[in-house]
């Protein structure tokens, strides 16, 4: 079959690949927001496991793959890479098109790529608990299931107004035997300081990792763990590109085009870092783009600085393109790409220029995504309809200009938890996202210059 390319349980990649080793310049180091001198590994100890440092801290190429998580991967992978022959057909263009579909995990996302071998090595080293904040609901989901395969106890702190809104997502981590608080709580200092101030807060991701930290401090056998931006999770994910690689050879072709949508970067990272290696090392000359919302635009409308990773400033600082951890961006349903930060690799490539970055608004992505889902049959996340508006974008391109292209984009995850955002969209109920003006992101970025080193 021409249309959807399989591989075997034996083509599951033996290693992950770390892109570091190609680029052409280092990333620059994480600094102690206190010092203001790189941080040393030993300080991430109370929070991540030991192999976890070393793997964020590497430079070797490749890191082999444990048996003990390839066999848990088997379980949804290799995942499928599909030619969108319907939608190339609905768009009449000469392009061909390729994605590659994660929607079929567990958790129905990338993200479990990630959660298991982070649930893995934390194992291997005697935890007994992993916590963790989730906004949609995606990571903690990814996380609840990786621990369950471990024998873990899995903690996650939801933001209160998803905890509200979603509450199939609760109790799919439920399910998974994932123990879920709406945040902020009354189980942490920081959650009680917040609460005493405003009872009625509805949470935010920088409270709901500041909880989740804490308890991970408070206990010698509980650890934290982080479900995109760090290097290690960016790594985990490169199994992605690299199964993609042996499957668009078996198609007999190669992507001049490889789209992604951008949150941190670690889908992004998972598809494309294989296809830039051959950039890097092999001279070729594939175009890689992250798409991100236009109401979080720290990509295309951002500055390359030092910044903290989370909303209340307890990370060492990044170097990063960032809006400034103050913006706060619209509420859109894509909850999975509100984040003001990008990881701290995929920024210095952003810098380089060896890859390219767009934005789409939400209007725009949910019409590409009924395009998708019209022509082809599977519900994107509201995330991953941002990739396929850029994927239309360039298609459209191919045929004005005549030209045939392939590409290929990463679907990263199915939208069935998301009928509530796609039934908006259906009624013509979708909200605009109010505009993001240069003066508001010129605050936020004032904002952080005192943090520059
Ligand atoms: C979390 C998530 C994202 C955004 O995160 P990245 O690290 O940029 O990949 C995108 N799509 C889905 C489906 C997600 O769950």
């Amino acid at each position: 079959m021409e249309h959807k390319i399989n591989l075997t349980e034996e083509e599951i990649p033996r290693f992950y690949y770390n892109i570091v080793a190609d680029m052409p310049n280092k990333p620059l180091p994480p600094l102690h927001p206190g010092t203001r001198q790189p941080i040393t590994p030993d300080l991430l100890e109370p929070l991540f496991a030991r192999e976890l440092i070393m793997q964020e801290v590497s430079s070797e190429r490749y890191i082999q793959i444990p048996d003990e998580v390839r066999k848990i991967y088997a379980q949804w992978r290799p995942t499928p890479l599909f030619r969108a022959v319907n939608l190339e057909k609905a768009l009449k263009t000469p392009a061909r098109i390729y994605y590659k579909y994660e929607g079929g995990s567990p958790a129905g996302s990338h993200k479990p790529n990630t959660a298991v071998p982070q649930a893995f090595y934390n194992k291997m080293e005697g935890i007994k608990k992993i916590t963790t904040e989730t906004g949609a609901g995606q990571w903690g989901t990814a996380l609840s299931y990786a621990c369950q395969m471990f024998d873990m106890e899995c903690e996650v702190f939801m933001v209160k107004v998803s905890y509200d809104q979603k509450p199939y997502r609760k109790i799919l981590m439920n399910t998974f035997g994932g123990v879920v608080h709406a945040s902020p709580s009354m189980l942490t200092a920081s959650g009680r300081k917040v609460l005493e101030a405003n009872p009625n807060s509805s949470g935010s991701l920088g409270i709901a990792i500041s909880e989740a930290i804490e308890r991970a401090v408070a206990d010698p056998t509980t650890h934290y763990a982080l479900g995109s931006v760090l290097n290690h999770v960016l790594l985990h994910q490169t199994i992605i590109g690299q199964e993609a690689i042996v499957q668009m050879e078996k198609a007999g072709q190669m992507p001049d085009i490889v789209v992604a949508p951008f949150g941190g970067g670690s889908n992004f990272a998972g598809i494309a870092f294989p296809f830039l290696r051959m950039n890097l090392v092999e001279n070729q000359k594939i175009r890689c783009i992250a798409v991100e919302p236009e109401s979080c635009p720290k990509l295309t409308r951002g500055e390359f600085r030092y910044d903290f990773g989370d909303t209340m400033g307890m990370t060492p600082l990044l170097p990063m393109y960032t809006l400034g951890h103050d913006f706060m961006p619209s509420p859109i349903h894509a909850g999975g790409l509100r984040y003001h930060g990008a990881g701290v690799i995929v920024s210095q490539l952003l810098k380089d220029g060896l890859i390219e970055a767009v934005s789409q608004n939400q209007q725009r992505c949910f019409e590409a995504g009924m395009q998708f889902i019209r022509a082809e049959g599977i519900i994107p996340a509201p995330e991953a309809t941002h990739a396929i508006a850029t994927v239309i974008d360039e298609a459209n391109r191919c045929r004005e200009e005549g030209v045939t292209k392939n590409i290929l984009f990463n679907l990263c995850g199915h939208g069935y938890f998301d009928m509530a955002a796609y039934e908006l969209y259906l009624s013509g109920k979708l909200n605009g996202e109010s505009q993001v003006t240069d003066e508001s992101i010129r605050a936020s970025i004032l904002g952080i210059e005192s943090l520059q080193p």
